[in-house]
């Protein structure tokens, strides 16, 4: 009979009876089992308890557990749950979903990963990883360059598609291991998703679409900032009682991390424990392609955004050409979905895309609050506009005062004229083709 170092006894494998299907490994309080190269599992003395639940959950008689053995089965059953019991350690660190589609993460998860950090280091605290997905070994070692410290991996095949079930169910149990005072989500289609079957199985609270995320350093709490009443309002928001403090931040608001391939970190394997139920099962993947509409404004370097005082079909070949100068493309405020002019795909704002780029254009554009919320992150903002007391042109790094109509035609001139400039002349103007030095 082995027993751990304060001398209880230990479960024991039977290593000819062990069926490889890690159910004891994921069900292990304190990750002491392992898996061998052939497949089977192996407990570690030091770290186990000798809680006698891998014997309960094993369907193969695999484990052996004498003080179980000697109470009888059911007795076993009952009096894991009072031995099994240590005091649960305390919420600790800072978590982030990282999402993933075909093995490869979406940006988010490493925007969010570089805030991450940023938590953890006020808290004195590790950052996490949370990964499951199929073929997503590469994933977890960029998740470590982006800036976790320990990453939680389930690969399987099962977890190819989004199933909230499942994936909710295999998160559950990163969390209870890892166990984060903060979980982040990327407030994508999934992420959204799967935060509410997270927050709910937790029974914890959850602050969707938050724009600024920062540490009480009193109290210890996530301070959750989100636009509220219509978007009128910032609030902060707090998660008190419960833990882990859930928070889910739209792709782009903040910043991508420096991608840093020497940082080390370690990958977690944990089981994946296949749902006892019945599943859906996904036949077939179907991309919608093809409409003008389909365009990412979040991924375009310039924007030229089309605001109400600009909402003029006529006008559309302008502002699609002097996207096409900058090396950008069009997108636009809601009143223009609204008027039919662009889709639903080009809306920035709130109920649109939050974007980033290099270089916002905003034609006409007044700059409301709703509109700001999709913006804000974007490195240089050029304000076109008659009202030099336009929220937007107030808050611009350039304000060009006066009808768009005469400024945009002299803009794509000017452009054009600098970019066909011999380099001297270039450079007596500020600006050198590519290649060469402006400075
Ligand atoms: C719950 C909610 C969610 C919302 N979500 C969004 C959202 O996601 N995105 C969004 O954009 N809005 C959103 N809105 C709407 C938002 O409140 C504003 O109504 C909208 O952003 C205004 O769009 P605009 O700036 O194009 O138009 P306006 O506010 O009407 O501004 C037009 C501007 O054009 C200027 N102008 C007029 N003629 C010219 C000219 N010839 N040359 C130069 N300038 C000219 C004017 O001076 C003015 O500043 C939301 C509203 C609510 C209540």
């Amino acid at each position: 009979m082995p027993k751990n170092v304060s001398g209880e006894e230990i479960a024991e494998v039977i290593h000819d009876k062990c069926i490889g299907c890690q159910l004891c490994m994921a069900d292990c309080p304190v990750d002491a089992i392992s898996v061998n190269d052939d497949g089977t599992v192996k407990i570690d003395p030091v770290a186990c308890i000798g809680c006698g639940r891998c014997f309960k959950v094993c369907p193969a008689g695999a484990i052996l557990f004498e003080k179980a053995l000697a109470r009888g089965a059911a007795a076993a059953a009952a009096a894991p749950a009072a031995a099994a019991a240590p005091p649960p350690a305390p919420h600790r660190g800072v978590a982030v979903f990282i999402e993933t589609h075909n093995g490869a993460a979406a940006d988010v998860s490493w925007e969010l990963a570089g805030k991450a950090r940023e938590l953890a280091q006020k808290l004195g605290a590790p950052v996490y990883g949370l990964l499951p997905g199929k073929d997503v070994g590469p994933a977890a070692t960029e998740a470590v360059a982006y800036g976790c410290d320990t990453v939680y991996m389930t690969d399987n095949p099962l977890l190819g598609t989004y199933l909230p079930r499942v994936y909710g169910q295999t998160v559950i149990r990163m969390i209870e291991q890892a166990r984060p005072e903060i979980v982040l989500l990327g407030a994508t289609p999934l992420g959204r998703d799967l935060a509410g079957v997270i927050a709910t199985k937790l029974e914890t609270g959850l602050t969707a679409d938050c724009t600024g995320l920062d540490i009480d350093m009193q109290e210890r709490l996530l301070l959750m900032t989100r636009p509220t009443f219509g978007g009128s309002v910032m609030c902060t928001i707090l998660c008190r009682k419960s833990r882990p403090q859930m928070s889910t931040v739209r792709p782009r608001v903040m910043r991508m991390p420096e991608r840093n391939a020497s940082r080390k970190g370690d990958v977690k394997l944990v089981a994946f424990a296949p749902p006892s139920d019945s599943l859906p099962r996904v036949l077939e993947f179907i991309a919608k392609t093809g409409e003008l509409g389909e365009v990412d404004i979040t991924k375009a370097r310039a924007l030229v955004v089309v605001g109400r005082g600009a909402c003029k079909s006529e006008h559309l070949p302008m502002f699609n050409e002097l996207a096409a100068v900058l090396g950008g493309t069009v997108a636009c405020s809601r009143p223009v979905v609204e008027a039919g002019l662009l889709p639903y795909v080009r809306q920035v704002g709130q109920t649109g895309k939050t974007v980033a780029p290099k270089l916002y254009v905003g034609v006409a554009v007044s700059g409301a609050v709703q509109h700001l919320a999709g913006m804000q992150s974007s490195e240089k903002v050029v304000a076109i506009n008659t009202d030099r007391n336009a929220p937007l042109a107030q808050m611009a790094d350039y304000a060009l005062i006066g009808d768009y109509q005469v400024i945009i035609p002299e803009l794509i001139k000017g452009i054009r004229t600098r970019r066909s400039a011999p380099p001297g002349k270039a450079e007596a103007m500020g600006y050198a083709p590519p290649g060469q030095s402006t400075k």
